[in-house]
């Protein structure tokens, strides 16, 4: 049985009335699941504890948050991120989310998970909001896992047309999370060059898969079948955690790829297949995403594959783009 955490209380993070991470973004999420349905729960969203914010945030920033959020206007954290007078709590309760998630998951109560919550978070530094996000979600929850779970190892895959500097930033050091990123480059936030590969214990646990614009589902299909998937066979995590941004889909007015709804069915369906090879729980979480109808209908498509395991009927093909960055990360992963 799949968790599903949707709940209209994401909406009251209030971002002014012209940005395009609007709460409307959840509103059209959650008439998705509003009715129910046999085949997944809804799971109650749950505040994450500070502590637990304090393992990739620095503890003046967040109280810098907590204050900003009490003057009952709107502030602005950087140019692109608002926070409201309920955002501190709704950002606590988007990183907790995800955490009772893997929670359920890690204790065979769900067979994985999706959060559809909101701040998204992952261009959110240790001091620093930035590109919409407050505290980074899933870098929470992947560190959350690894102390009160012990999984030494932990695969974090991000679709978002962004690339996740903050992500990428808290594990570069670090050999236990690894952090895979398929995005549009050059492109905000600037980072995410095919040699960025991690430092130290780190290097080679950072892989990313940088896209000049335009790429359609089969050229993303095969990204994640000839790499993703050799890695997830190679490294084997012991929790999957997936920023999922919609904002490659065609109709996003931010974005300049090229996938259509089917495209994010084919994504979930390499990597529900490399995760149940390895008995790994897969738990998505909302990143990007700002065309709500081509979003619904995406998330609708990833259902189908998630839920109902029907496969997608994308075909991987092979492109010269795709040999270079295969090139780049064949030494550390046997690609
Ligand atoms: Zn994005």
């Amino acid at each position: 049985m799949i968790g599903i955490v949707s709940d209209p209380i994401f909406m009251r993070h209030d971002t002014g009335g012209y940005h395009p991470e609007s709460p409307l973004r959840i509103q059209s999420i959650h008439n998705l699941f509003a009715g129910g349905g046999p085949d997944f729960i809804l799971v109650e969203p749950q505040e994450a504890a500070v502590e637990d914010i304090l393992q990739v945030h620095e503890k003046r920033y967040v109280q810098h948050i907590r204050q900003s959020c009490t003057s009952g206007r709107l502030v602005d954290l950087d140019p692109d991120t608002i926070c409201s007078a309920g955002s501190y709590d709704v950002s606590l309760l988007a990183a907790g989310s995800i955490i009772k998630l893997a929670d359920m998951a890690l204790r065979s109560e769900i067979t994985g998970g999706l959060a559809f919550v909101r701040p998204p978070g992952h261009h959110a530094t240790s001091d620093q909001a930035m590109g919409f996000c407050i505290f980074n979600n899933v870098a929470i929850a992947a560190k959350w896992a690894n102390i009160n779970h012990g999984i030494k190892k932990i695969l974090i895959v991000d679709f978002d047309v962004h690339h996740g500097n903050g992500t990428q930033e808290c594990f570069y050091n670090d050999d236990s999370v690894l952090y895979f990123s398929t995005h549009q480059y050059p492109f905000y936030p600037g980072s995410g060059s095919l040699s960025e590969i991690g430092k130290s214990a780190g290097e080679g646990f950072t892989v990313n898969c940088p896209l000049s614009s335009r790429k359609n589902d089969a050229q993303y299909a095969s990204i994640y079948q000839h790499i993703l998937a050799p890695i997830v066979e190679v490294f084997k995590p012991g929790l999957i955690l997936v920023s999922a941004g919609f904002d490659v889909h065609a109709m996003d007015p931010i974005g300049g790829m090229n996938l259509s709804s089917e495209g994010f069915g084919a994504i979930a369906g390499i990597i529900q297949e490399a995760a149940r090879k390895i008995n790994a729980p897969v738990v998505y979480t909302l990143e990007g995403g700002y065309h709500r109808e081509a979003m619904r209908d995406s998330i609708s498509r990833m259902l189908d594959v998630i839920i109902h395991m029907r496969n997608s009927a994308v075909e991987p093909v092979m492109w010269s783009e795709l040999d270079t960055i295969m090139e780049m990360h064949r030494h550390n992963w046997n690609l």
